[in-house]
């Protein structure tokens, strides 16, 4: 007997799994392994371990009931686990987050120490962080000549489901708490559930995805981000079923955002939690009881700007936001309200089910005009502009403000301008845009932010 140990993370899927593969293929029995990290799970958010002790609870009926689940620390779970199962091979999907890659490397360790070892096969992702390099070897900073050689590395061959035998192990059970607190509106946490929402998106809205992903009140996107985010899905899944057509390329190019920030952030381990220009670091973000109110109201979605609002509360009321309003709303949050990015991401991280240390931090800094590649601090959105180009009958607001339910556009818009003022109960605008437009321009001028941003070491 042969046996090995398959370290499920953040890859809760049977198909298309490198490392399951190979696990098959090297041992004639496979301890199926997740361990509940508490570096991990601490910080979460109640929607996220709702969908990942769902999505375990997936896996392990998709494993016969045989996931072995342990609390603690990998660096001595994995090796105690090995050792029960007497395997010398542990198997993983390499991690590349800041914590992941020094706890992999801590997990190699005692492994080794054992005379075991860790083999990383594959990785979340289509092309691995850190491989799109320029031709003299440096890394990229700016998205359009990454995702052009980005391209050039994609190779998504599917890897079908193998057979395998998985054996028994004691196990702890996943806490019934982290199933209690989340929204009613989580999509369903399973690998064929991911895959019939392939399905549909392919079927129905990739042909129109470049013209119709803007439009908040459509089902214009895919909504893959959550199985994206916890492996249901892997984007070799996706990529191989594209095809072609403008929709499939402008498709092509958001998965290649999100492994653009991987990329980034495994090159800069920093950027999650800092601004990646180094001149943006000086920006004066307001703090104090003030703020404090501001961001409350923000966050619970009263600042009496229906587009920002509905969106706080998509946010609230599904775990989710769609792509344009967490623009919008961002974007609200640092250059009118002057607040600092940090603090919208973390509600944003405590909150969204595809909450992803990459994608939602250096989301923020595009918005912020701190990070790589990201948006001029010029560009500020008009939260009514914005609202009338991307829902434009007020449909997206009216689902989400139910205060507004009674306007049509243009007023649902601008309620302040409806005939006899907002209705009872929706707040006047906390700021005034134009105002705090101004406001924001002249602190970019104070750090000496002028139309060519500086990019540099960060
Ligand atoms: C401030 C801010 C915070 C964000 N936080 C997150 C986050 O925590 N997790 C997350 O997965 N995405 C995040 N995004 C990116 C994007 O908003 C979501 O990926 C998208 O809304 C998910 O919905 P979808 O699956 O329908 O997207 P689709 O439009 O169908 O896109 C398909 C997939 O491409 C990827 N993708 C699309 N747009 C982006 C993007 N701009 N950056 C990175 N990947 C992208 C996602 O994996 C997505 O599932 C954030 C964007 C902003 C502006």
């Amino acid at each position: 007997m042969v046996a090995s140990v398959m370290w499920f993370r953040r890859d809760l899927r049977l198909a298309d799994n490198a490392a399951v593969a190979t696990a098959a293929d090297a041992s004639t029995e496979v301890v199926g392994l997740f361990v509940l990290d508490e570096r991990l799970y601490r910080p979460a958010g109640a929607n996220r371990l709702a969908f990942l002790s769902r999505a375990l609870r997936d896996l392990d009926r998709q494993l016969d009931g045989r996931l072995v689940v342990r609390m603690g620390d990998p660096v001595e779970v994995v090796a105690q686990v090995a050792e029960e199962a007497g395997a010398d091979r542990v198997l993983c999907a390499a991690d590349f987050g800041p914590y992941g890659r020094r706890r992999d490397d801590a997990v190699s360790g005692r492994l080794v120490e054992r005379g075991g070892a860790l083999d990383r096969v594959g990785s979340p992702y289509a092309v691995e962080p850190g491989t799109v390099l320029k031709a003299d070897g440096s890394r990229h900073q700016v998205f359009t000549p990454f995702f052009r050689e980005w391209t050039r590395h994609l190779d998504p061959d599917p890897i079908p489901a193998p057979k395998v035998t998985w054996v028994e192990a004691p196990s702890d059970a996943v806490p019934d708490k982290w199933d209690g607190n989340a929204v009613a509106a989580l999509p369903d946490a399973t690998e064929e559930a991911a895959e019939r929402r392939l399905d549909q998106f392919l079927a129905e809205s990739a042909v129109s995805y470049g013209t119709r992903r803007d439009y908040p009140a459509e089902n214009g996107t895919s909504r893959l981000s959550p199985y994206l985010k916890f492996g249901l899905l892997h984007p070799n899944q996706v990529l191989v079923r594209l095809g072609d057509g403008p929709g499939a390329e402008r498709f092509r190019t958001e998965l290649a955002w999100r492994e653009f920030y991987a990329d980034v952030l495994w090159h800069d381990p920093c950027s999650a939690r800092r601004a990646w220009q180094p001149a943006m670091r000086a920006f004066r973000a307001d703090h104090g009881a003030e703020a404090d109110r501001l961001f409350d109201a923000w966050a619970a979605g009263q600042t009496g700007y229906p587009l920002v609002d509905a969106g706080m509360r998509q946010l609230l009321a599904e775990g989710w936001m769609h792509n344009r309003v967490r623009m919008i709303t961002a974007s609200f949050l640092v250059k009118d309200l002057h607040l600092p990015w940090e603090r919208g991401a973390r509600h944003f991280l405590a909150h969204l089910v595809d909450g992803d240390l990459a994608s939602n931090n250096h989301g923020w800094q595009w918005v912020a005009g701190s990070g790589t590649d990201a948006a001029p601090f010029f560009r500020i959105f008009n939260p009514v502009t914005q609202s009338r180009r991307c829902d434009p009958d007020g449909e997206y607001i009216r689902r989400f403000v139910l205060e507004l339910r009674g306007l049509a556009a243009p007023e649902v818009h601008q309620p302040w301008r409806a005939k006899g003022g907002a209705p009872a109960g929706y707040p006047a605008p906390i700021v005034d845009h134009a105002v705090e437009r101004e406001e924001a321009l002249a602190r970019f001028r104070e750090i000496g932010a002028s139309a060519r941003q500086v990019r540099g070491p960060r």
